[in-house]
């Protein structure tokens, strides 16, 4: 089984760019750009990476992310994760990434999306790894804030796909972005949103009905409602899972207890992705071999999710279907 997750090509499309930021990375940046971070040495900084929630991760992440200052900052950053997706043949990823948490200390929009794009234009260009960007708004924050990104992102509306929604989702429902989303799409951009990963499958509902998206990341909650599970599966509505993540931020208490292939059995158009494997002990390959060392996953089951994942990818049909190709021909 692991021989076969190894050897399929696959995409990811739930994967926040910050948080693939490793701590040698981190202790490096910290050091140039003389930032001070809270951590005598790496040892210490793996040791803080014990998570009992969303909310304790994001504290330790967005302290993480204080050291990305240059653009050369944020090249290095996306190409140590392009590194790790040619290692475990990850050839499409959709990046997210969060311009707020950097606008906020005063790096430039332009800076950080400039780094990320370069990094992806010299991954294709050294490893034919194809890749779309996405912005997520910090759902923390306040609409009128989104609006002022969204605003920004106008001028580089050509390298950005589409927008998200991301950090404390508790408290937070996707109804607070209902009208910045509007716009979004207005302007042509794809839509996704974390929904139902701590918070009940009512945030799934509005994500769905409020905010119209095209994926929902996460998602795992949606098992609490038979409606809504016949009506994902109805609409073949994509779910980015990302089992690792679960685990680490306690969403359920062990890999047996996880959903994935329940979700899956049931009909649903679910992937495996790797969230912020800086955090959370692993990038995509990790993931896959965690679920099947304790869900019953058939070789079918892992050919299902990475087929999901092409399926739901933005990229032209042309392109799926050559990846989709690509799939059956190391399966022979
Ligand atoms: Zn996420």
């Amino acid at each position: 089984m692991i021989e076969l997750i190894k050897k399929l090509p696959k995409a990811e499309l739930h994967l926040h760019i910050e948080g693939s930021l490793e701590p040698e990375l981190m202790f490096r940046l910290a050091k140039k750009n003389n930032i001070a971070i809270p951590y005598n040495d790496i040892e210490d900084v793996r040791r803080a990476y014990n998570f009992t929630n969303l909310q304790t991760f994001l504290d330790i992440y967005y302290a993480g992310a204080n050291v990305l200052i240059t653009k050369d900052d944020f090249y290095d950053l996306t190409w140590e994760y392009i590194l790790k997706c040619v290692e475990d043949n990850v050839v499409h990823t959709e990046i997210f990434f969060d311009p707020q948490t950097h606008t906020a200390r005063g790096v430039e929009f332009a800076t950080v999306i400039t780094g990320i794009k370069e990094a992806l234009a010299d991954a294709k260009e050294k490893y034919g790894i194809t890749s779309c960007i996405i912005m997520c708004f910090l759902r923390h924050l306040s609409q009128e804030e989104a609006f002022e990104t969204l605003e920004q992102a106008m001028a580089f509306k050509d390298d950005i796909i589409g927008v998200g929604l991301d950090s404390s989702e508790l408290g937070n429902p996707p109804a607070k972005f209902k009208e910045v989303f509007k716009k979004a799409k207005e302007a042509g951009f794809k839509l996704v949103a974390h929904a139902g990963e701590e918070a009940d499958f009512s945030y799934i509902y509005e994500a769905l009905d409020l905010l119209q998206i095209n994926r929902i990341d996460h998602g795992v909650q949606s098992i609490k409602s038979a409606a809504l599970m016949q009506r994902l599966k109805d609409e073949q509505m994509p779910l980015t899972v990302c089992p690792n993540s679960n685990i680490e931020l306690k969403v359920f208490e062990s890999y047996k207890q996880h959903n994935i292939k329940e979700l899956l059995d049931y009909g649903l158009n679910v992937s495996v992705n790797s969230d912020d494997p800086a955090y959370f002990k692993g990038y995509m390959n990790q993931n896959f071999i965690n679920i099947c060392n304790h869900l019953p996953l058939t070789e079918n089951d892992i050919v299902t999710l990475v087929k999901n994942s092409f399926r739901s990818s933005f990229i032209d049909n042309e392109l799926k279907e050559k990846y989709l190709a690509q799939v059956d021909l190391a399966l022979r």
